[in-house]
C-alpha cells in the first residue's frame, strides 16, 4: 500500500515546515500539537510561506489552496494518528517528552505505521526502545527551513528494519529532497560535524584569536559557507547548540566535545541568539543588517 496519510506531531518551527512539504506533495496531513494556538500560528506560517512561493511563481494560487486543504489540525494525539501510515514526531527536543510520546504512539498509531522522529540529537535506538515496534522506528531529520533545505538525514536505529529505511528514502525523494542514510551514533552526521566547528569558532573568540566578524568572514569567504559559524549558532539558538554539544560530550565521553565556557555563560545568562534578541550579534525588529553584540566589540 502506498503511503498517503501522514501525522506530524508538534507544530513549531519544524513541524509546520514538515506539514507544508508533505501537503504540497499531495499527502493528507494531520498536524498535531498540544497547544491549539500553536496550530493556528502554524497554519498562518504555512500560508505565508506558500504566498512567497506564489510570488516567485514556483506554485500557483490553486496549488496553494490545494496544499492548505491537505492539512487538518488536531490537538488530540490518539485521534490525530488515525489513519496514519507514517507519524513524524517534531515536538520539543526533550528526551523524556519524546519517550512519553513514543509510548503513546505505540499504543495509538495503526499497527503497520512507521514512527519517525525529527530529533536533532537524541538516540533513535533509545526512542525505539520505548516502543514494542523498534524495527518500525527511524530518524527523519529535516533541516530548517524545511520547504527550502534539500537534505533529509535518515537515521537507522540499531533495530530499524531495512524495508522501513527504503520506504523513507523513497518517500524523501518523492518530496523532492535528497536523503542521506546514516547510523545512530551521537549527533548522527550533521551535528557531529557542525557542532564541533561552531564550538571551535566560539573557542577562537573566547581565546581572543579573532573577533566575531573576522571569524565569520574567514569561514564565509574562505570556505564558501553561506553563513559564518557564529551567525549560524545565533540562528540555531545557542541553547540548542549547547545541548547538542552535551549530547556529543556525554555520548562519546570525550572532552573534545565539551561546550566552550563562553557558550555556557551566554546560555546561562539567557543570550540565546536571534530568538532572544542577542547572541554574538544583536537583533532588532525590522533590521536586516548584522550588528555585532556590544560585548564583543
Ligand atoms: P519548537 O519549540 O518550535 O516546536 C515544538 C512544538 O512541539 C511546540 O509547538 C509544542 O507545543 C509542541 N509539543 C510539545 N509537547 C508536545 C506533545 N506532547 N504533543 C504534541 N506537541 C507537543 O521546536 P522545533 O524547533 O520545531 O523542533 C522540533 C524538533 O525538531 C526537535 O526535536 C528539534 O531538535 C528538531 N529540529 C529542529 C531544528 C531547528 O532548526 N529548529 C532543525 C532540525 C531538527
Amino acid at each position: 500500500m502506498s503511503l498517503q496519510h501522514i501525522a506530524v506531531i508538534g507544530a513549531g518551527t519544524m513541524g509546520n515546515g514538515i506539514a507544508h512539504v508533505f501537503a504540497q506533495s499531495g499527502f493528507n496531513v494531520k498536524l498535531i500539537d498540544v497547544n491549539a494556538a500553536q496550530l493556528e500560528k502554524a497554519l498562518q506560517t504555512i500560508s505565508k510561506n506558500l504566498d512567497r512561493q506564489v510570488a516567485k511563481a514556483t506554485i500557483t494560487e490553486a496549488q496553494k489552496a490545494a496544499t492548505l486543504a491537505n492539512i487538518i489540525t488536531v490537538t488530540d494525539l490518539a485521534a490525530g494518528v488515525q489513519p496514519a501510515q507514517l507519524v513524524i514526531e517534531a515536538a520539543t527536543e526533550n528526551v523524556d517528552l519524546k519517550l512519553k510520546i513514543f509510548r503513546q504512539l505505540d499504543e495509538t498509531a495503526p499497527a503497520g505505521a512507521i514512527l519517525a522522529t525529527n530529533t536533532s540529537s537524541i538516540s533513535i535506538t533509545k526512542i525505539a526502545a520505548a516502543t514494542k515496534r523498534p524495527a518500525q522506528v527511524i530518524g527523519m531529520h529535516f533541516m530548517n527551513p524545511v520547504p527550502v533545505m534539500k537534505l533529509v538525514e535518515i537515521i537507522n536505529g540499531y533495530a530499524t528494519d531495512k524495508e522501513v529505511t527504503e520506504k523513507i528514502v523513497s518517500l524523501s525523494q518523492q518530496l523532492g529532497k535528497v536523503p542521506c542514510v546514516v547510523n545512530d551514533y551521537p549527533g548522527f552526521i550533521a551535528n557531529r560535524i557542525l557542532m564541533p566547528m561552531i564550538n571551535e569558532a566560539i573557542y577562537s573568540l573566547y581565546e581572543g584569536v579573532a573577533g566575531v566578524e573576522a571569524i565569520d568572514t574567514v569561514m564565509k569567504l574562505g570556505m564558501a559557507h553561506p553563513m559564518g559559524p557564529l551567525q549560524l549558532a545565533d540562528f540555531i539558538g545557542l541553547d540548542v547548540c549547547y545541548s547538542i554539544l552535551n549530547v556529543l560530550y556525554e555520548g562519546f565521553g570525550n572532552p573534545k566535545y565539551a561546550p566552550c565556557p563562553l557558550l555556557t555563560n551566554m546560555v546561562t545568562a539567557g543570550y540565546l541568539g536571534a530568538k532572544s534578541g542577542e547572541g554574538f550579534y544583536k537583533y532588532t525588529a525590522g533590521n536586516k543588517d548584522l550588528i555585532v553584540s556590544d560585548r564583543f566589540k
